[in-house]
Order: C-alpha cells, then sequence, then structure tokens
C-alpha cells in the first residue's frame, strides 16, 4: 500500500461518476482541481526551550461557493496529497446535502500526544497566524473547523487570535465547531455521529436492499463494529446503539476488542480513560491486532477513523454486510469494487459523515446573524430564527407542535433545532442519491459523486470564467 495517493482514489471514484454526467471534459477538470494549496512551515520554541520546525497545509479545493469551508487535522499522515484529498471529498460533500460551501481542509503534521497543552496552543495559534497572513481564513473566506485530533478548544484558539488581528463585526464566523460560550451550536460536537447514525438508519429502511443482504429491514438488533472512538466514534456508536443496534466490536490505537454479546459502550469509555486502554474490558476477547476485529463477523463496519483503512490487504476477510464510512475515505476504490462485488452495501463518506459540516453551516449562519437563542421571548421570533437559520430549505414542510414552538421560544431550544435540522438534510440526501442509484443502476458512491458533480457543474457553468 506504500503507493497509495488519497487524491487519485478521490478522482478516480469522481471519473466513475463523471460518466453519466452532461458535462464535457473542460468542465470536469475545472470541478476536480484543487483551486489553491498553501503548504509552510513554522518554528516551535517548546517548553524545554527547544525549537522544532513544524510543517502545516491548507488547501481550497473549489471556490464554485465561499466561504470554503472543512477541518483542520492534527496527525502523521497529514501531508499535501491528503489534504488536497479531504479539501477535495469536502466539496462534493457539501454539495451532497446542499451546503453551500466550497470544500477546504488543513492541518499540521504533528501526533498531539507529544505536545503540552501551552505548546499545542501555540502551535495553532502560529498555525492560524500564517492562514490570516495569505488570506486563507475569514468567515467569507475559508471557515475551518474541528477534524481528526482537533476539537472545540483548538476552534477556540482559532478565533481569539483571528480576533486579535482582525476587528470585523462578524469574526466569530470565522471558524466554526466552537465552544458554545464563544459562539458554538448547541449539538455541533455530536453532529457528525449523529448524522452517520441518521445515514445508517436511512438506508437500513431500505427493504429491498436489507433483502439483498439477507437482513431484516430497520437498526433493530444489527450487530456492528466501530473503528475509533474519537468524536465521530464515539458519537455515531452511541445514537447506533441507542436505535436498537447492538455494539460488539471496537478497534483503537491500542488493539481491538470483540464480545457478540454486545459491548457496554459508556462503561467502556470509562474503562479506557481510568487504565488509557480498551484491553482487558468486561468479557471482551482481545483480538491479535487493531485491524483483526474490522474482519470479525457482524451486520455494520463503521470505519470511523482514518482513511485507507479497508483496502486490498484486508478487504477479502471483511465480512460485514453494510460498511458505514464515518470517516473520510476508509475504504480504497480496489477494496470498494471488491465489496460491491461480494454485495457489500458501501454508504459513502461523502455522504455519511456530512453530518459534521451540516451543523457548521447552521453555527456559521448563527454567527452571522448575531442571534441568541436564550433572547428569544416571543415564537414568533423563534419561527423567524428557524429562517435565520437556513434550515428552512429543508424543513419547510414540517409543522411544529404548540409545545415545540414553546420550547424554540423560551430559548431551550436550539439543540432540538439543529437536531431537526441535520435529520431532515440527511434524510433528503439519502433520498436523493438513492435516486440517481436507481435511475442509472451504479453504486450509492458514485450517485453521491453524481449528484455532487452536476450541483456544482451546474454553478460553473452558469457562472462563467474571469475575466
Ligand atoms: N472535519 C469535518 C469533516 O470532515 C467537518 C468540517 C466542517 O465542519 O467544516 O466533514
Amino acid at each position: 500500500m506504500s503507493n497509495y495517493k488519497f487524491f487519485d482514489q478521490v478522482n478516480k471514484a469522481f471519473d466513475k461518476a463523471a460518466q453519466y454526467s452532461r458535462f464535457d471534459a473542460g468542465l470536469l477538470s475545472q470541478i476536480k482541481i484543487c483551486n489553491s494549496v498553501y503548504r509552510f512551515s513554522f518554528p516551535l520554541k517548546k517548553d524545554n526551550g527547544d525549537i522544532e520546525v513544524l510543517h502545516g497545509w491548507r488547501v481550497e479545493h473549489s471556490h464554485h461557493k465561499v466561504p470554503t469551508k472543512g477541518g483542520i487535522r492534527f496527525s502523521m499522515s497529514v501531508n499535501e496529497d491528503e489534504t488536497m484529498a479531504l479539501a477535495a471529498l469536502m466539496t462534493y460533500k457539501c454539495a451532497v446535502v446542499d451546503v453551500p460551501f466550497g470544500g477546504a481542509k488543513g492541518g499540521i503534521r504533528i501526533d498531539k500526544n507529544n505536545y503540552s497543552q501551552d505548546e499545542l496552543e501555540r502551535i495553532t495559534r502560529r498555525y492560524t497566524f500564517e492562514l490570516i497572513k495569505k488570506g486563507f481564513i475569514g468567515p467569507g473566506l475559508d471557515v475551518p473547523a474541528p477534524d481528526y485530533g482537533t476539537g472545540a478548544r483548538e476552534m477556540g484558539w482559532i478565533l481569539d487570535t483571528y480576533r486579535q488581528l482582525n476587528s470585523e463585526l462578524n469574526s466569530e464566523a470565522c471558524v466554526t465547531g466552537k465552544p458554545i460560550p464563544m459562539g458554538g451550536i448547541r449539538g455541533r460536537t455530536e453532529a457528525t455521529g449523529r448524522g452517520v447514525y441518521f445515514g445508517v438508519r436511512e438506508a437500513c429502511k431500505d427493504k429491498e436492499d436489507m433483502k439483498d443482504l439477507g437482513l431484516e429491514p430497520g437498526l433493530e438488533g444489527k450487530t456492528f463494529v466501530v473503528q475509533g472512538l474519537g468524536n465521530v466514534g464515539y458519537h455515531a456508536a452511541k445514537y447506533l446503539i441507542e436505535g436498537g443496534a447492538k455494539l460488539i466490536g471496537v478497534a483503537e490505537y491500542e488493539g481491538s476488542i470483540y464480545d457478540k454479546n454486545g459491548i457496554d459502550l459508556e462503561k467502556l469509555m470509562e474503562f479506557r480513560k481510568d487504565t488509557g486502554s480498551i484491553i482487558g474490558f468486561g468479557n471482551t476477547k482481545e483480538m491479535e491486532d487493531r485491524g483483526a476485529v474490522l474482519e470479525a463477523e457482524c451486520d455494520i463496519l463503521v470505519p470511523a477513523a482514518l482513511e485507507n483503512q479497508i483496502n486490498s490487504d484486508n478487504m477479502e476477510n471483511i465480512q460485514a454486510k453494510i460498511i458505514a464510512e464515518a470517516a473520510n475515505g476508509p475504504t480504497t476504490t480496489e477494496a470498494h469494487d471488491y465489496l460491491k462485488k461480494r454485495g457489500a452495501l458501501l454508504i459513502p463518506d461523502n455522504y455519511l459523515n456530512a453530518g459534521g459540516v451540516t451543523v457548521s453551516y447552521f453555527e456559521w449562519l448563527k454567527n452571522l446573524s448575531h442571534v441568541r437563542f436564550g433572547r428569544m421571548e416571543k415564537r414568533a421570533e423563534a419561527t423567524s430564527y428557524r429562517k435565520i437559520l437556513g434550515v428552512i430549505e429543508n424543513i419547510s414542510d414540517r409543522t411544529f407542535t404548540e409545545e415545540e414552538l414553546e420550547k424554540l421560544a423560551s430559548g431551550s431550544g436550539e439543540y432540538e433545532l439543529v437536531d431537526s435540522g441535520l435529520e431532515e438534510t440527511m434524510i433528503v440526501a439519502y433520498q436523493q442519491i438513492n435516486e440517481l442509484r436507481k435511475k442509472h443502476d451504479i453504486d450509492l458512491r458514485t450517485a453521491a459523486f453524481l449528484n455532487a458533480i452536476e450541483k456544482v457543474g451546474a454553478i460553473y457553468e452558469q457562472m462563467g470564467i474571469f475575466p
């Protein structure tokens, strides 16, 4: 797998779908290309006085809509190819869920566990400064968010750094996934995992698909294995369990565990916090290595860590009937085609993990509107806030009950509002890609790419070319 090129993988999936679109080669390459790639290096003074040079990237894939949008990753896997691929995936993901952003992604090649909190703060602030210098961040330019290895804490540092250097009115909207008191929105932390749950739930409703897989429709009783208990993996697992599915295997950095009778997620999280490992938890059996549990017998496999986890080395051993791509790019094109051929259902990343950016969009709108939920006293304001949020596009058919409106009006309804907007978004997007799948007799990933190509292509077509 040493010559694995992530951006090539994304483009292969793109090309497969592009055949079904009406656009010519020139326009297709305009969509595919990464518009701006910024690579930079900067020094860190460590707590002990040593100097270390770090490498960072920010890639803006497509300016068909601005701002561009996408997370910032702190990981040793970060490089130019990875950042470009992830930025491109953001473009397609946003298009699939009708979130009006171009795609972007950033990262620093570090293992965050090797740095103190103070060092991480200095790294994050300097990285932000580099983005400001080159115009790669701003509410209307490019808006970062959390990704692998970063979270609300880092987003808070990004906002504060930005604010020190920009006095503009809308500065709060320069980054999403912030702590709530700094302009964050309720429901953003769990959004990606929650969206994964909604997406899997939708896919499992399809009676024909389930019949083909030899499964009953619905989530109830389905067994699943999750790779990665980070923000995405943990929340996806939590909501899948609440929806009736049974967690039977977990893969993490330190190894993997399996118990066909079910694993108590909350107790496992506590155990890992206390002991630093998932190994030895309850009645679980330790597998020979961390990848082994991906090959265990289960209905649903949820890769929620990094790219390239299901590849030519392990594809023949994967037994899961449904692959729910919570991570970005977890399945190589070769493995995808192999698993499809053997009848598996793959729910693609550029649809399934779009919940994060969907709720980021709500957060960005909230910041731009300068409306605070807690201050809304009248019901009318609650209803108009719903419009401001823009979720109206997706929930216009839904009538709110008296009780719901009261809740919205009293200010306690932010989470409910976000959650219903997210749910509706994931349902509508699934319907769109499922229709395309059936129309062209293609797989879901190709359908999701086609859906995105049609939307982005139509914008480029109408926009024309400057000058
Ligand atoms: N990093 C997340 C993703 O890969 C979220 C991006 C965002 O909210 O802008 O989709």
